[in-house]
């Protein structure tokens, strides 16, 4: 059964065709540069060669249209029909406090998801659009809404609540949230078979260290605590993003910088992380070269980077007692293993009462394709 995924960014589309049932990929690729003069596809068959072309592409309807092409394409398409495609899964990031799971999407879904862009609106409107093109250009076949929040719905409600007042949780919903769900599930899923435990008896640390970057404790394959927040800003230091910071900072760099509610959520979200303190790069790679040639602010970046990740480890080992795996994944977690040797290091009493230390690769579209193919064999049943 072939299960198409689809994750639209702000001006990007990217694709995954699988074979749920192999849990293998078939081609996948990426429509970029969506609305600007360099618009493009890129599309690779799994063991095939890369092809790269131009394309004019105005808004995510034409970019779902490409997407369609060139899978149906009777040069380098591997589909003779989009009706060869079962399922149709959607990464949608914010799910709000409605969607505990991935869900066939409907009308009233779709009202939801737009109910919920106000609280992510860099990226649900993106994902909406992907949606709707995709019931227009897939007609007939059923689509499936994956939410990256939807994991940590089982945190409690002290671990979500902020001190705030409470009216203002009532009124606007301001609570933790937390992201990445997708992939802290899935490792979880890996992480529960490497120990040939049940995933209902493992307690775990995750850590997908990406882009953006997020840590969950994982009790009994259910997430309780997470670092993300109300938005993707919160935790760790990341790419471009400060992570965490005393709130007291937004209001007084407005008020000595003369700045807007939009220059400050601009300067947290795309000028700080390891961009903002090295003043190199966003990029991990760009920071361990600078630091090999003696600089010093990438030194201080990549410490803060690590040292909140020992704290975040060192609070949810508290919060949870047991660990059986502490699990580094994406980009960062997967590829620079120095950071889960100096954790491994720095947890040498968690290691000695018997936790691991493992690297698992994500695989988020995996997850996607298999819930968007559960849940329509359940409806079809
Ligand atoms: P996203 O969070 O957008 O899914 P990824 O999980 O692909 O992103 O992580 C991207 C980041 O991972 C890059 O910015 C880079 O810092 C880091 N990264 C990717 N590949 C490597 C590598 N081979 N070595 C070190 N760091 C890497």
């Amino acid at each position: 059964m072939l299960i198409l995924v689809i994750n639209c960014g702000s001006s990007s589309v990217k694709y995954e065709l699988l074979n749920v049932a192999k849990e293998t990929s078939i081609c996948g690729g990426i429509v970029e540069c969506i609305g600007g003069v360099r618009s493009s596809v890129a599309h690779e068959v799994v063991d095939g060669e890369l092809i790269k072309r131009r394309i004019p592409c105005k808004d995510h309807h034409e970019a779902i249209e490409i997407v369609r092409d060139t899978l149906i394409d009777p040069r380098h398409g591997v589909l003779s029909d989009v009706s060869d495609v079962a399922g149709v899964g959607h990464r949608v990031v914010h799910g709000g406090e409605e969607f505990h799971s991935s869900t066939l999407i409907d009308r009233s879904v779709i009202r939801s998801i737009e109910k919920f862009s106000e609280l992510a609106p860099l990226h649900n409107p993106p994902a909406l659009e992907g949606i709707k093109s995709c019931m227009k250009i897939f007609e007939l076949v059923p689509q499936v809404a994956v939410f990256d929040t939807a994991f940590h719905h089982a945190m409690p409600e002290y671990a979500y609540c902020y001190g705030i007042p409470y009216k203002y949780y009532k009124k606007y919903a301001i609570r933790k949230y937390g992201f990445h769900g997708t992939s802290h599930r899935y490792v979880s899923i890996k992480a529960a078979l490497v120990l040939k435990k049940p995933l209902e008896e493992v307690n775990l640390i995750t850590a997908h260290l990406g882009n953006g970057c997020s840590i969950t404790a994982v009790a009994g394959g259910k997430s309780i605590d997470t670092s993300m927040g109300f938005t993707p800003l919160d935790g760790l230091l990341m790419g471009t993003r400060s992570g965490s910071i005393d709130p007291a900072v937004v209001f007084f760099l407005m008020k000595k910088e003369n700045l807007t509610a939009e220059d400050i959520s601009d300067a947290l979200n795309k000028k700080s992380g390891f961009l903002g303190v090295s003043g190199v790069s966003n990029d991990i790679r760009d920071i361990l070269e600078a630091i090999k040639e003696g600089n010093k602010r990438a030194k201080l970046a990549y410490d803060i980077f690590v040292y909140r990740i020992k704290k975040y480890i060192g609070s949810y080992a508290a919060v949870l007692g047991n660990v059986d795996a502490v699990v580094f994944t994406a980009g960062i977690g997967e590829n620079v293993p120095e950071i889960k040797n100096e954790m491994k290091k720095s947890f040498s009493y968690l290691v000695e009462s018997g936790t691991r230390f493992m690297t698992i690769r994500t695989n988020e579209e995996l997850l996607i394709a298999k819930d968007t193919y559960k849940i329509i064999t359940e409806q079809t049943k």
